[in-house]
Formats: structure tokens, C-alpha cells, sequence
């Protein structure tokens, strides 16, 4: 098993070199030369499985002997221990069609867990073996911050720097990541905006001393592994359902597009998926796609789902890769052109294939708050999230032309208790935390004020980060 650059001119790679990687070389995001595929008798093996045992068995043609089978369970197994749900990502019927699927029982409430706790791990395991260490470095609003900080809490061979706006998220969000006392956890209170957050990163990275020096790295949703880890619950929805004797289609709330390539990825091995359904909140961009075949910016609105708002949704290349037929020259033009002037089309027989798969919604404020109160009040009294809410109002709107007798699930992407204000607006009643959050407030806090000034913040992680293994051999 080997990975390929959409761009086409970056080396080819194997598992562990790509999960090091992150972006490759020539600005593209890898993909495997070709997808492991399982017949339907295999399909049908999977019933029953245990959610760690199917995830060992969907997941291990990806690794190509680079982590063994043998290295690979153990640390799947731990990863999915962490979660409060024994199904791990269990399905919720709406209706007669509809099913929601949380994905919420990980330790920060989001779906972001499902592939974080086990990357941490990966990370861990091959950088042993090559007898590294990385200093990951990333800005955060709020969300992604936590979810990373728990992937690599107490991991040996990490040590994480996140840096979050002072004083601009929520009290959950911020307790989240600095309640986590672990001393490889570094929480930064920037002076400045989330912007000044994300330049500072992008600094750190810029400057090619210091990120060789420190072995920089960063966990952010174009990881290959993270797309592999999210294969899996696709997987779990649809034997669950009846597959492979029955189709089954999702509906997706799309911010980066990673969760719903998964589930793309997800029907490349052979699983019967028959449609795909977008839902994007005001930031539409990915709707007007699949709407009109051109892909065009515009400026971010904020919304009750801000996990969700986005300009550029970065894991779409990697379906624009197979609409060009993964002709790296076309797409490298294609992103060119994007990026100079900000919108581009493809033709109408690539946005025709497209959409025999997939659909987009645009779901707005209103909409998205009468869902969250329409579920509630509906006959399981379901408490959704945002984002969720997003999801399943994409649902509705596309089942006027969808199969009933095809299964539809909706994905829950966080935990309702992660956006209360949101939820009780629309709802009128405020989601508790969930038990293993419930003392969040009580907890002791760890973070250091730094101002927004990029050698302030390179002189606190020199001073934290245990010297890259690499580095101290090197010095020997
Ligand atoms: C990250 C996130 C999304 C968007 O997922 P993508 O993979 O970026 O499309 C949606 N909902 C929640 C709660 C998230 O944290």
C-alpha cells in the first residue's frame, strides 16, 4: 500500500511516512494509490463484530505491514476503550427511514475523537520505532484544540503547544483543553485574535531552523490517517443496517469535507452507499458546488455551528483528484486557479458524476435552530447539536428523492452539551454535561499568557519541548 500526492509531484509514500507528513511536498494531500477493496462475503463477516475488531479489519490494508496487525490492535483497542458508549458510535432511529449515529462518546464530546485518539497513538508507536520525537504545534478557535490536546496527552513521544485567543472561547472549551495537567500539554492564552493564533503556527512552520529543530508536526484534518480512523464508522452504520444485502445513504454536516470523504472512501472498498448528502450551514460554499459545478469563496459568516465556517474546504481536493481523473498536472492547474482568483468549474460531465453520488444543502440559522427543536420535540425527545441539526435538516430536505426503503443516517458530529446557549435557545432546555465532564468546573487549570509576538512563543516552546530524539543523537 502506497500514497499518492493529488498534485502529482511528491513522492510517493508508505503508511507511517504519510501519518508524519501530513500535507505533501507539493502543496497536495496524499491518497492510496488504490483502495483495499472487500466483497460482499466480507462485508457480511463483519456483522457483529465488536466496534475495535471491525476497525482492526477495516483499517489494516491501509497500513501495509508498516505497523504490523500485531502493533496495530492493541492500540485500537485502547483507543475505543476511552469512549463512554460500548457500540462506541451508536445508531438512534428517528423513523421508519431515518437514523441519527453519535459519534459524540469520545473524551471532548466531538466527533474529532473518533480519529484523534487513535492518531495519538500511531503517532506514538512509529515515531518509537524511528526513535523520534515531534513538537506539534496548532491554533484554535476552541474545538480542535481539545480534541488534539487529549489525542496527545501522556504520549512519549509528543509534546503539543495549542494556542487559543485569551479570552475568546467559550468557558467549556477553554476548561477542555486546560484542565488537562499532563506535562507534555502545553496550553498558550495568545494576546490576539484567533487569526494572530493561526499566523503564529504558520510562522513556527515558515521558519525552517526552528521546525527542523523542534521535528514540527501538526495533526490538522488532512491527515491521511485521520480520513482512515473515520472510514470505519461507516462501515459500522451499514452492516448494522443490513449491508451489503441493503444500501444505505448518509447525510453529512460538512465543514472540511473529511467526514463525508471518508464515507466517499468508504464506498471505493465496496461498501453499498448509495448517496451522499452535504449539509453546509450559511457558509454554502460546498452546497453552490454540487448546485452549480463551480466553486467559488466568499468571506466567512459566523454561525451556531462554527465548527462548520469555513472559506476553503481543504479535504475536497481529494474528490477533485478522481473527477480528474487523478491527473495531478489538471488539478494542480484547477487549485491554481482557485487560488489566484479565488473560484473555479468543472465541466459538466465531472459535475454530473459527482452528483450521482452526492447532493449539498445549504441549512440556515433558522432552520438549523427549528431542527434542533423539531427533534426534541418528536417522538424520542433527541437533544441534537448544531452541527448535527445541520446534518439532519440536509436529510429532510433530500429524502423527497431518496429510496425509503434505503436507510438515511443523519451523523451527530458533537454532543448537544458542547454548544449549550445554542441548544437552549432553540430547545428551552440546557443539555447537562455528560459525567465524565461534570466536575469540568471545578478543575484545576494550566496556561500561560504569552503576548502576540512570535519569538515570545518560540522561547516558551524551546523551553518545554524534550529535544527531538533525533536531535540529541545528532549532538552526540
Ligand atoms: C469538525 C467538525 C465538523 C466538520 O467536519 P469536516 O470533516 O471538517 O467536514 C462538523 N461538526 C463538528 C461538531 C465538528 O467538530
Amino acid at each position: 500500500m502506497r500514497y499518492i500526492s493529488t498534485r502529482g509531484a511528491a513522492p510517493t509514500l508508505a503508511f507511517d511516512e504519510v501519518l508524519l507528513a501530513g500535507l505533501a511536498r507539493d502543496g497536495g494531500l496524499y491518497v492510496p494509490e488504490t483502495w483495499p477493496t472487500f466483497t460482499h462475503d466480507e462485508i457480511r463477516a463483519m456483522r457483529g463484530l465488536s466496534y475495535a475488531d471491525l476497525a482492526i479489519k477495516v483499517m489494516t490494508p491501509f497500513l501495509g505491514g508498516r505497523v504490523t496487525e500485531a502493533e496495530f490492535a492493541p492500540l485500537v483497542r485502547d483507543a475505543y476503550a476511552g469512549f463512554d458508549h460500548a457500540a462506541v458510535t451508536p445508531l438512534v432511529q428517528l423513523d421508519q427511514s431515518t437514523w441519527v449515529m453519535e459519534l459524540f462518546h469520545g473524551p471532548t464530546l466531538a466527533f474529532k475523537d473518533v480519529a484523534l485518539q487513535l492518531l495519538g497513538r500511531l503517532f506514538d508507536t512509529v515515531l518509537a520505532k524511528r526513535n523520534e520525537r515531534v513538537t506539534i504545534v496548532g491554533a484554535t478557535s476552541g474545538d480542535t484544540g481539545s480534541a488534539a490536546i487529549e489525542a496527545c496527552r501522556d504520549r512519549e513521544a509528543i509534546d503539543i503547544f495549542i494556542l487559543h485567543p485569551k479570552g475568546r472561547t467559550s468557558e467549556v472549551q477553554r476548561r477542555q483543553m486546560t484542565t488537562v495537567l499532563s506535562s507534555n500539554v502545553h496550553n498558550i492564552a495568545l494576546e490576539g485574535s484567533f487569526d494572530d493564533c493561526q499566523d503564529l503556527v504558520k510562522a513556527m512552520f515558515n521558519d525552517t531552523a526552528f521546525r527542523d529543530e523542534q521535528n514540527l508536526s501538526a495533526v490538522n484534518s488532512i491527515n491521511w490517517a485521520r480520513i482512515m480512523a473515520q472510514i470505519v464508522y461507516y462501515f459500522a452504520a451499514a452492516v448494522q443496517l443490513g449491508s451489503p444485502n441493503r444500501p444505505v445513504s448518509f447525510a453529512v454536516p460538512t465543514g472540511n469535507f473529511g467526514n463525508v470523504y471518508a464515507a466517499y472512501g468508504a464506498r471505493a472498498m465496496g461498501l453499498p452507499i448509495e448517496r451522499l448528502v452535504v449539509g453546509t450551514n450559511s457558509n454554502d460554499i460546498l452546497a453552490r458546488f454540487f448546485a452549480t459545478g463551480t466553486m467559488t469563496t466568499a468571506g466567512v459568516t459566523p454561525t451556531i455551528s462554527p465548527s462548520m465556517d469555513i472559506q476553503i474546504s481543504s479535504n475536497f481536493e481529494r474528490l477533485l483528484f478522481d473527477l480528474y481523473d487523478r491527473d495531478g498536472k489538471a488539478l494542480t492547474e484547477c487549485m491554481g486557479r482557485f487560488r489566484a482568483g479565488g473560484s473555479f468549474a468543472v465541466t459538466p460531465e465531472q459535475l454530473g458524476r459527482a452528483r450521482l453520488l452526492f447532493n449539498g444543502h445549504k441549512v440556515d440559522e433558522d432552520l438549523t435552530s427549528a431542527t434542533m427543536a423539531s427533534t426534541r420535540l418528536s417522538a424520542g425527545g433527541l437533544m441534537i447539536d448544531p452541527h448535527t441539526a445541520v446534518g439532519l435538516a440536509a436529510a429532510r430536505a433530500e429524502q423527497p428523492h431518496l429510496d425509503p426503503s434505503v436507510p438515511l443516517v443523519a451523523l451527530a458530529c458533537a454532543h448537544p452539551a458542547k454548544f449549550p446557549d445554542a441548544v437552549e435557545r432553540a430547545t428551552g432546555v440546557r443539555p447537562p454535561l455528560p459525567p465524565r465532564l461534570a466536575d469540568l468546573y471545578e478543575r484545576e487549570e494550566r496556561v500561560i499568557v504569552l503576548p502576540n509576538d512570535l519569538k515570545a512563543v518560540q522561547d516558551f516552546v524551546r523551553s518545554r519541548a524534550r529535544r527531538t530524539a533525533s536531535a540529541a543523537l545528532g549532538a552526540a
